[in-house]
């Protein structure tokens, strides 16, 4: 593992790469006992459907609260939970959570979960998703899986084997972050997702810049003529979001709508936006 050899090569040669190894452990060994002491929560930010107002669904998103360490960031121990193979475990965990929250709301919306990689290329994957499902009773088309396209590029056929499976049994695929991996296209053709989630480093200020205009603009042209629904990820500005409202995009999600929430936020939400559009009409 060339990755590997030189990581160890330059944790020996900088003093300053050995204190984040240390840090690196110091997490790994909370982060493993993190599930137990429950110290896990999760937050619900919406999707909203760019025509209507309506919210077509929450994605849920992990939040790590640890005594001595305080907030961690996900985008920090995700990665490491992947290293340690503790994602396994997490991740069903958050499937569990995720999903009996969504069957106790009042209206019956979408639930998005992001799954890592080494998630889908478990064997019985589907199985565990399937018993969730049940125990939850969650029905399956209201679930929506967040894939990278890491997970398709690590062992394309097991993880499109597996995913085949849970489309069978209604579960719906999205592709995450699309447009920031080496071969988004190529991922595309793999699999037939149900939705394509744009990478908010595209949206930041995308009416404001050629590049990202051209490129957000064909995306969505894109899931148009694959008939593929499109969301764009992180939308905080009025003037974003009107640029996605004339290039005909169908879903959004970002500050601009709401922060991800505590779960019991999310009646109150919900109510709120049905006022707004109320007030709006009337
Ligand atoms: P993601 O799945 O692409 O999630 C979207 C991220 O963008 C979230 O960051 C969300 O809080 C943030 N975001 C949403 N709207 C805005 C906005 O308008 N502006 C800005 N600046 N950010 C916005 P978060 O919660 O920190 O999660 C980061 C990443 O960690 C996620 O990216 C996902 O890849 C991973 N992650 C989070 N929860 C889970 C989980 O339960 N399982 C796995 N495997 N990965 C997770
Ligand atoms: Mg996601
Ligand atoms: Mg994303
Ligand atoms: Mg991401």
């Amino acid at each position: 593992r060339a990755k590997a050899d030189a990581y160890l090569d330059t944790v020996h040669f900088s003093p300053q790469l050995d204190a984040d190894n240390k840090d690196r452990l110091a997490l790994v060994a909370a982060l493993t006992h993190a599930l137990e002491r429950q110290e896990f929560t999760l937050n619900y930010q919406p999707q909203t459907d760019i025509r209507t107002g309506e919210t077509a669904g929450f994605e849920a998103l992990l939040r790590w609260r640890n005594p001595t360490l305080g907030h961690v960031s996900p985008e920090r121990f995700i990665p490491l939970a992947e290293q340690s193979g503790l994602i396994r475990h997490i991740g069903r965990w958050v499937l569990r959570e995720a999903c009996g929250e969504a069957a106790s709301w009042s209206r019956p919306l979408g639930i998005a979960i992001n799954v890592a990689p080494q998630q889908l290329v478990q064997p019985d994957f589907a199985e565990e998703v399937s018993d969730i499902l049940i125990e939850t009773r969650l029905a399956p088309e209201r679930l929506e899986l967040e894939i990278t396209e890491v997970s398709l590029i690590e062992d394309q056929e097991k993880a499109t084997r597996t995913m085949s499976m849970l489309k069978a049994m209604g579960v719906h695929i999205a592709m995450d972050d699309f447009g920031t991996g080496y071969a988004s296209l190529a991922t595309l053709q793999a699999f037939p997702f149900d939705k394509i989630k744009i990478d908010r480093s595209f949206i930041a200020g995308v009416h404001a810049n050629t590049q990202k205009a051209a490129i957000v603009r064909a995306t969505i042209l894109l899931g148009r003529s694959l008939e593929i629904p499109v969301l764009a990820e992180g939308v905080e500005a009025e003037e974003e979001l009107a640029f996605l409202r004339r290039e005909n995009c169908h879903c959004v999600q970002g500050y601009y709508y709401a922060k991800p929430m505590p779960a019991d936020r999310i009646e109150g939400y919900l109510a709120s936006v049905t006022d707004g559009r109320k007030r709006a009409a009337g």
